[in-house]
């Protein structure tokens, strides 16, 4: 199933896993991936070494895996820096081999070693897959507060604007915790005439540890009431959880209510929280009982 065709048909409700490590089994990704599965999800998305954590080489077997097995439609990521053409061909190959057909073309964070082969900007990935296969549906990633290395958020939705002409199918935002500054660069992307279909993405905070990573690795403004939240939960790691999947609920009661073209989980692994997000966007009548 095209993504894109999904997304014209219908708000879509979508999530996201990583897949392990290096040679570390990829059973509990799918243990993963087979209960969030079960809560109906238009497509699962399999990150490609996020964070520099070294899974590339999962992505590919574990998207096959969620199509095969669960008969959910996979989203395998894809990074380009420091790749050549011939490393994308294959990548692609065997991705096809699996039955996997959408892809998230990304740059990836510049990082020692990774320099520029073949393709500079995800953009430049987009127009090689559109042009060399066109049986690929290719999303990619949109930030609505500006990419934290772009000077100002007018030349971010300039940059957005090359990836729709570069002929993305679909995006997906970083994730954000005020919903005001979504609205915000929607608003921005009618002004651009980027027209090509945006999906939300949400992540609830987990801990204090990884909200300062948030803030710090994608430049995610972190409100202030986040902050009273969850230091209202003092030490209890469980309370801190909890305090993050509520307040991610109430993100999404009120993005649905703002009609978007579709929300998407950052699982962090975690079935509890789709579970959670099911459940509230059932409540508000933006998914069927
Ligand atoms: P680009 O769109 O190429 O943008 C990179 C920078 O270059 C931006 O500052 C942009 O404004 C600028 N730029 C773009 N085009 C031009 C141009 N023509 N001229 C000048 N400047 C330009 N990372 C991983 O490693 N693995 C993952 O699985 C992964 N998944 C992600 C999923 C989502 C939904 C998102 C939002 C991000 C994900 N990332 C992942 C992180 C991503 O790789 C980083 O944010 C990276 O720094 C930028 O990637 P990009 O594809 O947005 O790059």
């Amino acid at each position: 199933m095209r993504i894109s065709d999904r997304l014209a048909a219908k708000q879509t409700f979508s999530f996201e896993i990583f897949p392990p490590k290096g040679d570390l089994p990829i059973d509990q990704a799918l243990k993963v991936a087979s209960e969030l599965a079960a809560d109906d999800p238009d497509w699962i998305s399999v990150t490609f070494s996020a964070g520099g954590s070294g899974n590339s080489a999962n992505t590919v077997s574990v998207s096959g895996a969620i199509e095969r097995d669960t008969g959910t439609t996979a989203l395998a990521h894809l990074t380009c820096l420091g790749s050549s053409r011939e490393a994308v061909d294959l990548y692609l190959d065997a991705l096809e081999e699996q039955g996997v057909t959408n892809v998230l073309a990304l740059r990836g964070d510049r990082a020692p070693g990774k320099e520029v082969i073949d393709f500079a900007y995800a953009s430049d990935l987009i127009a090689y897959i559109k042009d060399t296969r066109p049986e690929f549906c290719v999303g990619a990633a949109c930030y609505p507060e500006g990419h934290f290395e772009c000077d100002d958020f007018e030349t971010s939705l300039e940059h957005l604007k090359i990836k729709q002409d570069a002929g993305a199918d679909f995006f997906v935002t970083q994730l954000f915790f005020d919903n005001e500054l979504y609205y915000r660069f929607r608003e921005g992307c009618a002004r651009w005439r980027i027209k090509t279909p945006v999906v939300c993405g949400i992540m609830p905070f987990t801990s204090v540890k990884q909200i300062q990573r948030m803030a710090f690795t994608c430049g995610a403004t972190i409100p202030s009431r986040v902050i009273r939240k969850i230091v209202a939960c003092g030490d209890d790691e469980d309370a801190q959880l909890e305090a993050g999947i509520e307040y991610a609920c109430d993100q999404l009661v009120d993005l649905a209510e703002n009609g978007v073209d579709g929300i998407h989980i950052y699982t962090m692994n975690r079935p509890e929280i789709g579970r959670a997000a099911r459940r509230v966007l059932v409540g508000c009548n933006y998914l069927e009982a």
